[in-house]
Formats: C-alpha cells, sequence, structure tokens
C-alpha cells in the first residue's frame, strides 16, 4: 500500500500534469473516455468475475447495474461532451451595457474520488466520467471493502487509461487519511454519513469543496386501491434485485395502512416465491451479504426482541455463504433497531399507520407521532409526510398511489434526495436527472451532464469594447448624474437605448 510520501508525491505529479493544460483539450478528454468503453467492452469477463468474488451478484445484475450503466454514462458523456464544453452565451443588462457575456466551464484541476463496495465498479467509474469529461486530473480511491474489483479496476485503469493524469489508490483508512491531508481541488465521497463528516472537516481545512453521496432510511408509501401486484413487484426490483437491498437508495421501510398491510405482505410473498423459489438462500439470483461484518449487523436487527414474531416471510440465514432471505417484518415498533439505521440488506420492515382524529399513530405504539392538520381526513396517507419528515432527510422516497393530489403533496411535502412515484430504484438510471442527496443524506449532485457540472467552476466571462465609456459612471458624482441616474432608473430607458441601438 502507498505510504503517505508516495501519495503526496502523486498528488503533486498530477498537479504538475494540469498545469500543463493536457487535460483541458477535447481530445484528451475524448480519448480517455473511448479508453474506458474500450476497457469495458475488452474486459468485461474479468470485471463480472470480480464482482462476483466480492458480493456474490447475479451476473444479470452485475451486467445492468454496472457493466450497462457506466457504459451508457460514458456514452452519453461522449455524445454531449462538445456542447457541454461550449461556453454559454448570456444576456446581459443595463448594469454592463454594452457588453457580451459568456460562461465558460473550467476544470477544477486535480481531485480525489473515494467510493464504497456496494456497486464498486459503478461508483467508481460513474464520478470519473464526469471528472475526465470536465478536464481534470483525478485520483481514484476504490473501496477495500470489495478488493476483488478494487484490484481488477486498478488493473485494468493503469492499462487503458493515461496514467499521467488518472491514479488509482488502493487502500483503506490510512491511505483515505493521508489523501485527506492532501490539497484537493474538488473532494467526491461515496458512502456512510459518518465517514462523509472525516471528509468535509478535512476537507474544510484546503476549503476543498465536496459532493457527499451518502445513505440514509429511503421511506416507500404505499396507498391503497393500487395494483398491488405490480406495486410488490417493483418494491421487490429496486430491494432484493438491487444487491440485496444493500443499495443506498433501496426502500428501507414501508409505510401502509394496516387495512393495506396484510393485503401487500401477500403480494410481496408471493413474488418473491415467483422470483426466489422456496429455498431463497439457494437462489442464485440473490446477491450475498458482503462480509461477516455486515452479516452480524443484520442479523442483530433481526434478533431484537422488538419485532419478535413480527417476521411474516423469511428470516433464514446462512452464514457460512453470507445470505439472509427476502425478510419482511410486520408493524416494526419505531424504537426498534431495524427504525433506527439505515437497513443496507434484504429486511423490509413495514410500518402500519392509522388515524385516530386528528392525531397519527403509528399502530402499535404507545406515543402520538405527529400533529395532522384538519385536511388529513381527507385522505390518511397524507400524514406519512409528516412521519417522513420528521427523520433525516432520506435519499430517496417513494410513493404508490393513483391520487394526482397525493402525488402532489408527496412531491412537494416530502424532502428527500430524489423521487420515484409508482416506482423503485429507476431515477438512478434516468441521465437526464441529477442524482444524490440532500441534509443528512448528502450534498451535491451528478449524472449526465450534472456529472460535467460537478467537476467543473462556471467561469463568468464579461466583455466589452472601447466605446460607449459614459463619464456618468465616473467622479466627480455631480448632482446631474445623479439626477441622469435616477431618470434612467425611473423611465426604464434601458430598454429604450437597446431598442434605439437594435440590441
Ligand atoms: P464507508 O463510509 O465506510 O466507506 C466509504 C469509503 O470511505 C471507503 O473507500 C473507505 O475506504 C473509506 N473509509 C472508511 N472509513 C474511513 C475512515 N474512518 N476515514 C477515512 N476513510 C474511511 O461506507 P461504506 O460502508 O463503504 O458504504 C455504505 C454507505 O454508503 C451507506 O450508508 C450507503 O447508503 C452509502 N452509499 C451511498 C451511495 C450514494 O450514491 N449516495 C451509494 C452507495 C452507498
Amino acid at each position: 500500500m502507498a505510504t503517505a510520501g508516495q501519495l503526496a508525491r502523486a498528488a503533486a505529479d498530477l498537479r504538475a500534469i494540469f498545469a500543463t493544460g493536457k487535460t483541458r483539450s477535447f481530445e484528451w478528454r475524448e480519448s480517455q473516455l473511448k479508453a474506458l468503453q474500450e476497457m469495458i467492452a475488452c474486459r468485461e469477463k474479468e470485471i463480472l468475475e470480480a464482482l462476483r468474488s466480492d458480493l456474490n451478484k447475479p451476473e444479470y445484475e452485475a451486467y445492468l447495474h454496472e457493466i450497462v450503466a457506466v457504459s451508457s454514462s460514458c456514452n452519453f458523456a461522449l455524445k454531449n461532451l462538445r456542447q457541454w464544453m461550449t461556453p454559454e452565451k448570456v444576456k446581459t443588462s443595463m448594469a454592463s451595457f454594452p457588453s457580451s457575456a459568456t460562461i465558460v466551464p473550467e476544470p477544477l484541476g486535480v481531485v480525489l474520488i473515494i467510493s464504497t463496495w456496494n456497486y464498486p465498479f459503478l461508483l467508481l467509474l460513474d464520478p470519473l466520467i464526469g471528472a475526465i469529461a470536465a478536464g481534470n486530473a483525478v485520483v481514484l480511491k476504490p473501496s477495500e471493502v470489495a478488493p476483488a474489483t478494487s484490484f481488477v479496476l486498478s488493473t485494468l485503469l493503469r492499462e487503458y487509461m493515461d496514467t499521467s493524469a488518472v491514479k488509482v489508490i488502493e487502500g483503506a483508512t490510512p491511505q483515505v487519511t493521508a489523501l485527506l491531508e492532501l490539497k484537493w481541488d474538488k473532494i467526491f465521497f461515496t458512502g456512510s454519513s459518518k465517514v462523509g463528516r472525516v471528509v468535509m472537516a478535512a476537507a474544510a481545512k484546503h476549503l476543498t469543496p465536496v459532493v457527499l453521496e451518502l445513505g440514509g432510511k429511503s421511506p416507500v408509501v404505499v396507498d391503497s386501491d393500487i395494483d398491488l401486484e405490480v406495486t410488490a413487484r417493483r418494491i421487490i426490483s429496486g430491494k432484493w434485485g438491487c444487491n440485496a437491498g444493500q443499495t443506498c437508495i433501496s426502500p428501507d421501510y414501508i409505510l401502509t395502512t394496516k387495512a393495506c398491510a396484510s393485503q401487500l405482505v401477500e403480494a410481496l410473498s408471493s413474488q418473491l416465491e415467483k422470483f426466489f423459489g422456496e429455498e431463497p438462500l439457494r437462489s442464485n439470483d440473490l446477491a450475498s451479504i458482503i462480509n461477516s461484518n455486515h452479516f452480524e449487523r443484520l442479523a442483530k436487527l433481526l434478533d431484537d426482541d422488538k419485532i419478535a414474531g413480527k417476521v411474516v416471510y423469511g428470516g433464514q440465514l446462512d452464514g457460512a455463504n453470507l445470505r439472509i432471505a427476502p425478510t419482511v417484518i410486520l408493524d416494526a415498533p419505531q424504537d426498534s433497531l431495524i427504525m433506527n439505521e439505515e437497513i443496507f440488506g434484504p429486511l423490509l420492515p413495514i410500518v402500519t399507520v392509522k388515524l385516530n382524529d386528528h392525531l397519527l399513530y403509528i399502530c402499535d405504539a404507545p406515543y402520538i407521532v405527529t400533529i395532522c392538520s384538519v385536511d388529513s381526513k381527507v385522505n390518511k396517507l397524507e400524514d406519512c409526510i409528516s412521519l417522513i419528515n420528521a427523520r433525516e432527510k432520506p435519499l430517496a422516497a417513494y410513493l404508490f398511489t393513483n391520487n394526482e393530489r397525493f402525488k402532489e403533496e408527496f412531491v412537494r411535502g416530502v424532502a428527500a434526495g430524489g423521487m420515484a412515484i409508482n416506482e423503485t430504484a429507476l431515477q438512478f438510471a434516468e441521465h437526464a436527472l441529477p442524482f444524490g442527496g440532500v441534509g443528512e443524506s448528502g450534498m451535491g449532485s451528478y449524472h449526465g451532464k450534472y456529472s460535467f457540472d460537478a467537476f467543473s467552476h462556471k467561469k463568468p466571462v464579461l466583455q466589452r469594447g472601447f466605446k460607449g465609456d459614459s463619464a456618468a459612471r465616473y467622479p466627480p458624482y455631480t448632482p446631474e448624474k445623479l439626477k441622469f441616474l435616477k431618470a434612467l432608473m425611473s423611465r426604464n430607458m434601458f430598454r429604450i437605448l437597446r431598442a434605439m441601438l437594435g440590441l
């Protein structure tokens, strides 16, 4: 593993390369994105093998969520690169009249990307695409918790990319600590809120801006009178079909009415059995838990007395093979362990709610959660908004409903990094949408053009000629000049002047 001295030298080398202007040209950016495409196309097998070894991800999932996702981001960046790099012309006002102005996207310099293990390929390379497209030199730190993918990535990136400007540093906390001592022009971090705080504190010493892609408890609100079979399938897809729930935007808990909960459990159970069979621990279509630490953490959540007797589906564990069956817990109390930390695994609690006059109760909880408006009688589930907002802002929030008013209220009322209505997790795949958290779930965003923006400075450039240099702006500030200024402001002379000059 690299020492602090070696890391400092690597960062200095990158700074020297960036200073030469090498990474700024369209040609360099394009060549690096194409090299990444070539790497993926030619070495797909090795990448998939590493993902299988680290996470036992089903090949379908690994291919779709890692290979296809990165290729698609890369293609999108290549298709739009020229346009993203083009300075944007903007209209000017009286303040600078006569003038022209542009916003010039400028690379930030040398950036650090620190990533996590759950999508170890995607979550390292997706930000890299933005960093390269924006013309930066980059240090990448893959997660040591997915060692096979970390090794393959460092080997392949060294082989395919321009190593004078893109460097991979493998390692764990000591290496990250040493990297965080150095000055960067941006730090892009994906991981836990706990380490996010460490990253932000270190960045503050150098006034380095950060993007923090963190996690949280993403709720799913399920309304009554909807197609529960489709709802169940889409919840399963975003939960157990995404790395066995080890996904930052996986449904973390469900909020629904007592009446709807039993039907939902039935729908989930029947679909889960269809997808993963009667012995889900043996299913080839369900990823394993990443390691024994996470397995023990999840087993502890399940072992909590507060949810004893509440497992309505699944609950089987296989410690030797690090496997946990899809598990549904009905009526998880608010003070249970599972409702008080991000689950990040294949357990899904359902919280049921009911309305009692104007007070919203969580079923089976001895205390009042929040006071609702009188309006809440119209639709009980609207009160879930207050329940969600009483927690830290999640990375994602989901709603299944046919009720248009409820959709509007949910979008307007719930504070979350992102949302999907009648879907889960699919918002991540859309290039047109920014992806990122808010509050405890993070700051900043990326994907598509937002990735380019995340690694660019928008430099405003104002230009004027030497004509039209009015004496009115310069001292001495005579009463006549003040009078002229006031007349200009009151009669909207600027518009008249522009019209006269045909501007
Ligand atoms: P983590 O914070 O433990 O690790 C992330 C990175 O930080 C790793 O590269 C690791 O080497 C480094 N690190 C760990 N401890 C450190 C320390 N003490 N000092 C300095 N660096 C340290 O997170 P994790 O377990 O890898 O990931 C799980 C979390 O990431 C979950 O909360 C999940 O929701 C979140 N996540 C978010 C996104 C997103 O896009 N928003 C995506 C995936 C995961």
